[in-house]
């Protein structure tokens, strides 16, 4: 292969694909298909960029447990750059992070475009050349075949970094139309799943009226022999947030496996049984069932809704309140991509080596999303995305160098 290096997709491992490797003194040219880059990226910071998690910082076996059944795979990465490089480089870009009282690390404008902007800069001044509207069809021989607005093209490349994403939101620009190509290459692909979605429980009316939209924070859920404390959304069609997101792995595999699932759902996760008896069974006075459960109980009006969503509250202060610390809620199904922060699936492992070169394709390499892992919302997505572009990047210079040897 001859040319540039072509990385294709300009999502936050391609983009890092392309600074590595423009950092080494390659020609780059980065392509993507959508007419601005980086729209998911952008889309991650609406509700505040989560870059990373200090757990990377205090207990990085922790973090890496995130990764689950990749963990191994994505352990070279982090080594590579982990959280405290990566904060350090948007730091450098101009942007100072803060730790959130989560652990979940930010940086201080909160949106993705202050440091997206700062970071099109660098890659300017490193000459790396971005071209939009350009969506890759897949291989002319050995060549990579485009199509633009000004008709398709083919171009000669010195290696080619795939960074096209996972298959959530596709109208992002991440539509896994790629997977086409990789398959007539021989590449064996898991097919996606919903990966941090949401989960459909079939509400009353009354909930779906007047409190979706609402959140319960903090709140603690479990299924199976997993329990994670953190945010719920209660929607039309069941729950989301990152309790639920948290979950999502399990849940999605339960329910491929039996149809339903269960979850329970601690609405007052930091008074024990005991003590939230002891105030439920304060005189209720004139007050309705409900002001008493607010009073008292401590719930909100959402919370007393889902604790009547499933039959009246027992009598008995002992009783409710064992019922306000573990509401089992039937879970019927999952949300799917087209609103999953990510998915689950892609290019298997077994595919690339360590360089993240896809052994069916030399000179082919394979970063971010469009690679086989998961990982729960709170940073996690971010960091290993950006750390794979890093690994790649580095990767096809290694490979190069190799051949001009
Ligand atoms: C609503 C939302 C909120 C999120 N919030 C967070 C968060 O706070 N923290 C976190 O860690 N993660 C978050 N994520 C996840 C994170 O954004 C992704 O993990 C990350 O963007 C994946 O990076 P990527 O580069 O692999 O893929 P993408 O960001 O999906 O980029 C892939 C790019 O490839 C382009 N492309 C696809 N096909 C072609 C083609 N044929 N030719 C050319 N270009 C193509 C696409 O247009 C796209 O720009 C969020 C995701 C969503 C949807």
């Amino acid at each position: 292969m001859t040319g540039a290096v072509h990385v294709i997709g300009a999502g936050p491992a391609g983009l890092m694909a392309a600074e590595t490797l423009a950092g080494r003194g390659h020609r780059v040219i980065v392509h993507d298909r959508m007419p601005s880059v980086a729209r998911k990226f952008l889309m991650a910071g609406r509700g505040g960029l989560n870059l990373t998690h200090a757990e990377g910082l205090d207990d990085p076996a922790r973090f890496l447990s995130r990764y689950a059944e990749q963990a191994e795979r994505v352990a070279p990465w982090l080594e590579r750059f982990g959280p405290a490089e990566l904060m350090a480089w948007v730091e450098a870009l101009g942007q100072p992070v803060f730790v959130g009282s989560s652990g979940r690390i930010f940086p201080r404008a909160m949106k993705a475009s202050p440091l997206l902007r700062a970071w099109l800069a660098r890659l300017a001044d490193q000459g790396v050349e971005v071209r939009t509207r350009s969506r890759w069809l897949g291989w002319r021989g050995s060549e990579l075949a485009f199509e633009t607005p000004s008709g398709d093209q083919v171009e000669p490349a010195a290696a080619v970094i795939l960074a096209m994403g996972g298959a959530s939101w596709p109208r992002l620009g991440s539509d896994a139309a790629w997977t086409v190509q990789l398959a007539e290459r021989g590449v064996a692909l898991a097919p996606f799943q919903p990966s941090n979605m949401g989960v459909d429980v079939a509400w009353s009316d009354i909930l779906k009226g007047r409190f979706a939209g609402q959140a319960l924070k903090p709140v603690v859920l479990s299924h199976g022999d997993q329990t994670v404390r953190g945010e719920v959304i209660l929607s039309r069609y069941g729950l989301e947030g990152t309790a639920v997101y948290a979950l999502s792995a399990g849940l999605r595999q339960a329910i491929a496996a039996e149809g339903v699932a269960t979850l329970t759902l601690d609405l007052r996760p930091d008074v024990t049984v005991e003590a939230l008896a002891q105030r439920l069974a304060r005189p209720r006075g004139k007050d309705s069932v409900s002001n008493h459960l607010r009073k008292a109980g401590g719930l909100s009006p959402a919370a007393i809704a889902i604790l009547r969503e499933i039959g009246d509250p027992p009598p008995g202060p002992e009783k409710l309140a064992r019922r306000i610390k573990a509401i089992r809620l039937k879970v019927t199904g999952v949300q799917g991509l087209e609103r999953a922060i990510s998915s689950a699936g892609g290019v298997s492992f077994s595919q690339v080596d360590e360089r993240l070169m896809l052994t069916a394709c030399p000179g082919v390499f394979v970063a971010g999303e469009m690679l086989d892992w998961e990982a729960p919302t709170g940073g996690y997505l971010l960091t290993a995305s950006l750390a794979s572009g890093v690994v790649a990047g580095a990767g096809v210079a290694d490979w190069l160098n190799s051949r001009a040897d």
